[in-house]
């Protein structure tokens, strides 16, 4: 009989970095039955990939974002498109380090962090009060 144990650290991780992305998903109100799906699809992945490798629990926030973004890409478009940059053309935001702990979001075109991934309900809405490098 083994002892009933609280959430394991790689379930734990694989919890949260679902939620961020949802969270994402929500800011960016593309958060529809089928996008959640594409989400789960991920974390089915990669909790067999962290399995693999349990000292890549720490990215799986990151690569599941990077998952979902890849898979919205093919059925939706570029995704989460960037809250910064108020003219050009539209581009989506790319989660740094592809491969490292607390991801976040960034545009490379203004080169700035936009967000931390699960944060980009906060970023970029009604105007941030400073913006630096552009009055
Ligand atoms: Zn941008």
């Amino acid at each position: 009989m083994e002892p009933i144990s609280p959430l394991s650290p790689l379930e734990q991780a694989l919890h949260t970095a679902r939620a961020l992305v949802l969270a994402d998903l929500v800011a960016a109100e593309v958060a529809e039955a089928d996008v959640v799906s594409l989400v789960e699809e991920s974390v089915v992945q990669r909790r067999w990939w962290v399995e693999q490798w349990p000292d890549g629990v720490e990215y799986v926030a990151g690569l599941v974002a990077q998952d979902v973004q890849d898979a919205l890409l093919d059925r939706y478009g570029r995704w989460p498109l960037c809250p910064v940059c108020g003219s050009g053309d539209p581009h989506a935001l790319e989660v740094e380090p592809e491969l490292g702990p607390d991801p976040y979001w960034v545009c490379h075109q203004a080169g700035v962090k936009v967000a931390a991934v699960g944060a980009l309900g906060s970023a970029g809405q009604g105007g941030t009060p400073s913006s630096p490098g552009s009055a």
